[in-house]
């Protein structure tokens, strides 16, 4: 079973105040309490989906995450608006003998609610950082503009249909070793419609439903990634028998970036320079998500260090949290070098190999334990 709107548990409005939502919570809370109810199971039940309900609508930043995103499983009531498998069997109680055939589930209470559709939105890495508006064109079905639904050209008669009386089913009595039995098939002069149109209106070839292409504004939040899913209420299919419209759910996939990658709420950005700002350190410049910063690379710099900026990164959606920026820098080796340059490295290289650092010592003794057993 589908999880319910948690509004609708609380009986209040999407616009409600928060003091509406609490005086609506207690209300129910004292109705269902299994204190008061023992007697009643389902209103443990109750009490526990009104709770759960208050829970989320009574903080602000759960509430807007629930506005936004729907239950935290949005497959539930996906592809609904449907009814169960075919055709199926109800007893008429009182008769014995007669029993009905229904077919596509022409038994729903109300009509029935109009399907999800999902969408694909592609976004640019910096639109999924700071948010965006975006208007995308939702292929859906909509009754027709041109004879405003009812499936005949303009001006011309849509008449009851003489053979199922408008009813949209015919029905047939059959005698069987079991009794009478009454067998109902949808009509096939009008195809359930109940009405016969001479005239079919020639944009939507009478059906009174037209595919069209509809703009639909989506208000991504600064903070999505790749594989969040937006729920846009009311964007979804119509419903063909006058219920509500089933919902949108966009599926974000946020476009690479050329310089940026991103993990979470953390970018991470690799930059290049030189062993000479590497060892003699310097002051570089950085792009981020902001524009450029810059940054000090201390003396001594190794290769794949990475240095922190904090607050850089992106923000969590509908909260304050922003993550960092991880700046990873790669020493260059130079290449293409001409003689003058050369010289002077290998007297650098001379240099060093008198005096060598740390690092190298340490390598080199180790070296020599590891094969000492060799000698
Ligand atoms: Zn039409
Ligand atoms: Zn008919």
């Amino acid at each position: 079973m589908s999880k319910r709107d948690y509004y609708e548990v609380l009986g209040v409005d999407k616009n409600a105040s928060p003091e509406e939502i609490k005086k609506a919570y207690r209300k129910l809370a004292r109705k269902y309490h299994p204190d008061v109810n023992k007697e009643d199971p389902e209103s443990e039940t109750r009490f526990k989906e009104v709770s759960e309900a208050y829970d989320v609508l009574s903080d602000q930043q759960k509430r807007s995450n629930y506005d936004q995103f729907g239950h935290a499983d949005p497959s539930q009531g996906m592809g609904g608006g449907g009814f169960g498998g075919g055709a199926g069997f109800e007893d008429f109680g009182g008769f014995g003998d007669i029993f009905d055939m229904f077919f596509g589930g022409g038994r729903q209470r109300g009509p029935a609610r109009g399907e999800d559709l999902e969408y694909e939105l592609q976004i640019e890495f910096e639109e999924a950082a700071f948010g965006a508006e975006k208007e995308v064109q939702i292929p859906r079905t909509e009754s027709c503009p041109t004879c405003g639904g009812n499936g005949a050209t303009p001006g011309t008669k849509v008449e009851k249909c003489t053979v199922c009386g408008g009813s949209g089913e015919q029905q047939q009595v059959v005698n069987t070793p079991f009794g009478r039995m009454v067998n109902r098939k949808v009509c096939s002069t009008c195809h359930g419609r109940g009405v016969v149109i001479e005239h079919p209106c020639t944009d939507c070839h009478g059906n009174g439903r037209k595919r069209v292409r509809r703009k639909v504004k989506i208000n991504v939040p600064a903070g999505v990634d790749t594989g969040m899913r937006l729920r846009v209420p009311g964007a979804g299919e119509t419903s063909a028998s006058g219920g509500q419209p089933g919902d949108l759910y966009v599926l974000i996939r946020v476009k690479e970036h050329d310089l940026f990658e991103r993990d979470g709420t953390n970018v991470y950005v690799d930059v290049p320079i030189t062993f000479v700002q590497a060892a003699l350190g310097d002051e570089i410049e950085v792009p981020t998500l902001d524009g450029k910063v810059e940054l000090r690379i201390p003396e001594g710099t190794q290769t794949g260090t990475s240095f922190r900026l904090r607050g850089k990164g992106v923000v969590r959606p509908n909260s304050s949290h922003r993550g960092d920026q991880h700046v990873r820098v790669n020493v260059v080796t130079p290449t293409n070098l001409n003689e003058a340059q050369r010289d002077l490295l290998r007297e650098l290289g001379r240099e060093l190999g008198q005096n060598p650092n740390e690092q190298t010592r340490s390598f080199m003794e180790r070296m020599r334990s590891a094969f000492l057993g060799d000698n």
